[in-house]
């Protein structure tokens, strides 16, 4: 018995602040995965877009040539 749960990953579209994102939601726990993490053993999960997305930000700010990867990035509005 593991006390890992089974995660059943989906593609989702998530939009915050104008920016839409692809990302992977379990939908056992609803939890949503960082699409820079991935999914593997570095992988960190969210409860909320918004943390999901701070959690991105700071990406950015540790290591920015490897921010958000294109294909994640599925629109982006103009303000
Ligand atoms: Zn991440």
């Amino acid at each position: 018995m593991s006390l890992q749960w089974e995660p059943a990953w989906k593609t989702i579209i998530i939009e915050v602040d104008g920016i839409k994102l692809k990302v992977q939601k379990d939908e056992v726990t609803g939890l949503l995965a960082c699409p820079i993490c991935g999914l593997g053993e570095k992988a960190t999960y969210f409860f909320s877009e918004r943390d999901l997305i701070k959690h991105m930000i700071s990406h950015k700010s540790r290591q920015s040539r490897h921010y958000i990867p294109k294909e994640v990035i599925i629109g982006e509005e103009e303000n």
